[in-house]
C-alpha cells in the first residue's frame, strides 16, 4: 500500500506549541477545545492581524524545530513501513523543507518520500490510507476514493464522509492497521 501522512497535527503536535506561544503573547489561558478553526479564525476573539508575529514564526520555519513529536507516531510508522510506502505529505511552505527534514531525521521519523502540497493533496499518488486532521484536506482526499483516517480535533468535528474513520491516538491507527485477526499472519 502507499500510506500518506500529514505532519502537523498528526506526527508533530504543532497546535500545543502555537497555542502556548499564543497564550504566553496574548496573555491568554485557551486550551486545545478552544481551537475550534485550524487558521485559528474566531478562536477566542482573537482577529487574524492579533496573530501576525506568530505566523511569522511559521513563516520562518524555526517553529518546526521545536515541536514535539506525537506519541506513537515514529513507533507506528516504523511497523507500517515494514510492509508499506509512507509519503509525508504537508502544506507546508517548500522553504521549510531543510527544517523540516532536520526535525524529522532527529526524532527518527521513517518515510520513503516528502511531498510539499499546495493547495490540495490530491496530487495524482493512489494513496491507499491517508492520516490527516485539516477537514478540507480529507474530505477533498476522501470524495477522491482514498480512506482517511482522520485524527480527532475540536477544528474537524463536523466533518462525517463514508470514506473517513476518526481516530483519536496513534493506538487507534494500529488497531486499525494491524487488527487481532492479523495476529501470526
Ligand atoms: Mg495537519
Amino acid at each position: 500500500m502507499i500510506i500518506g501522512v500529514d505532519i502537523d497535527n498528526v506526527i508533530a503536535d504543532t497546535e500545543r506549541e502555537l497555542r502556548r506561544l499564543l497564550n504566553e503573547k496574548k496573555g491568554l489561558e485557551l486550551t486545545r477545545e478552544h481551537i475550534t478553526s485550524y487558521s485559528f479564525d474566531n478562536v477566542a476573539g482573537i482577529e487574524r492581524a492579533d496573530l501576525a508575529d506568530i505566523f511569522d514564526m511559521f513563516n520562518d520555519g524555526d517553529i518546526f524545530l521545536h515541536l514535539d513529536p506525537i506519541d506513537g507516531a515514529r513507533e507506528t510508522l516504523e511497523m507500517l513501513q515494514r510492509k508499506h510506502r509512507i509519503v509525508l505529505v504537508t502544506a507546508r511552505p517548500p522553504r521549510v523543507e531543510g527544517k523540516t527534514r532536520t526535525w524529522l531525521a532527529r526524532h527518527e521519523i521513517p518515510f520513503d518520500d516528502i511531498v510539499f502540497a499546495e493547495h490540495t493533496k490530491v496530487n495524482g499518488t493512489p494513496y491507499d490510507l491517508f492520516f490527516e486532521d485539516q477537514p478540507e484536506y480529507a474530505r477533498e482526499l476522501a470524495e477522491d476514493g482514498t480512506f482517511v483516517l482522520l485524527f480527532d480535533a475540536p477544528w474537524n468535528r463536523d466533518l462525517v464522509h463514508e470514506n473517513i474513520d476518526r481516530v483519536y491516538s496513534w493506538s487507534d491507527v494500529q488497531a486499525f492497521c494491524f487488527p487481532p485477526c492479523a495476529l501470526g499472519k
